[in-house]
């Protein structure tokens, strides 16, 4: 067996549905003045969220976007601030705890994290803060929220195409804790717990996206899909999808269902035991990578970079920038390598 670390991150569950109306006694746990926090479309969860908790909310801020700017940063800290919070209720998806971590950064705030969507963010120590077209990452456990409150009701309502690329972003954060460089057989469980829970919820989840069941399913894999991205690192994938989210401006959970089948087959002579394990979990018999790319198909996700919006006058650069200063991966990164890997996903080409 392989020699391993394994460090256990301090936060608490609650998972049910319907886990909604705990809320009030899991914010009573941790403080009394609650800012809660929300995009623009969610404001209706986030009020119903706010008047379960009474007067412990203290107020909404409902201005969350995509990747964190810091201008809007600067301004929920400073109403933060200006209302005396004492700890974020973050109602949302991975937009929305991004936001309440950017407060946690600054000023230690405890988070407590309702997530509507499969990216995980709220199981993980990492913020990222976006300043002049660049997104800033790193690890923090001061963001880490302390309490999450899984209700799978409140996904009902995630559109299918969301639902669908959502949960390919957590397949994505299983597929790599498989071979992460400090990767441990704690997380390789729940990654892999994760994919075949995934792979089985999200094809009903199209088919029938008010089935709870599938829906309780979806969100449980969710959870384990952060917790493995919170407890290991990440490679290839995450950092090609960095590159591309943060430079040029693609939607997240679209990205990583493209890259992940390229960013697996290019990984995969090097990393033989993880690939066999996902191709396990999705039930394949083999050829993970391809396997991969049947199921984002099969939910009708799209395929190529290019219908999501980039460029091909781009692909040079983001080659460029994903090679500058590579994550550990299984196999080296080498630039002309990953032109080619992008030129496959900016097509939409079966890996
Ligand atoms: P999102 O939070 O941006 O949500 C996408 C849209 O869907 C928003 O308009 C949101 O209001 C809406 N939505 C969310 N849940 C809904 C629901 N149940 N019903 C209807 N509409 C709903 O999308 P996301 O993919 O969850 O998050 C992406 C962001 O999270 C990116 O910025 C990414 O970098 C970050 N992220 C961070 C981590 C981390 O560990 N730090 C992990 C994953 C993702």
């Amino acid at each position: 067996m392989m020699p391993f670390v394994y460090q256990a991150l301090p936060s608490r569950v609650v998972f049910r549905p319907g886990a909604l109306d705990a809320l009030a006694v899991e914010v009573a746990r941790i403080g009394s003045r609650a800012l809660v926090l929300c995009t623009p479309e969610q404001r209706d969860v986030a009020e119903d969220a706010a008047r379960r908790l009474g007067d412990r909310a203290v107020e909404i801020y409902d201005r969350a976007v995509m990747h964190v700017p810091i201008e809007t940063a600067r301004e929920a800290r400073e109403k933060a601030s200006r209302v005396g919070a004492d700890c974020c209720v973050a109602v949302g998806g991975g937009s929305t705890v991004g936001l309440g971590k950017a407060i946690a950064l600054e000023f230690g705030l405890p988070i407590i994290a309702v997530p509507t969507t499969y990216a995980g963010s709220e199981m993980t120590p990492i913020w990222g803060v976006t300043e002049g077209g660049q997104k800033r990452t790193g690890r923090d456990v001061r963001v880490l929220p302390c309490t999450v409150v899984y209700d799978p009701t409140l996904t009902l309502t995630l559109p299918p195409g969301l639902s669908a690329t959502s949960g390919m972003n957590a397949i994505a954060h299983c597929v790599e804790a498989l071979y992460a460089v400090d990767g441990n057989p704690i997380a390789s469980l729940m990654a892999e717990e994760g994919i075949g829970a995934l792979a089985r919820s999200l094809p009903r989840i199209v088919g029938k996206p008010k089935d709870l069941e599938a829906r309780s399913e979806a969100l449980y894999a969710a959870w384990l899909g952060g917790a493995v991205l919170g407890a290991v690192g990440m490679a290839l994938h995450h950092k090609l999808c960095h590159a591309l989210g943060g430079s040029f401006n693609l939607p997240h959970a679209e990205t990583h269902t493209i890259v992940l089948p390229h960013a697996a087959r290019y990984n995969e002579s090097q990393a033989p035991e993880a690939m066999a394990r996902v191709a396990r979990a999705l039930g394949s018999g083999g050829d993970a990578p391809g396997a991969l790319w049947e199921l984002a198909r099969s939910l009708g996700a799209p395929l190529g970079l290019e219908a999501i919006g980039m460029k091909r006058a781009d692909l040079d650069r983001a080659a460029e920038i994903a090679t500058a200063s590579p994550y550990p991966n299984p196999r080296p990164v080498e630039r002309d390598a990953i032109r080619a890997l992008l030129e496959d996903a900016f097509v939409g080409r079966r890996p």
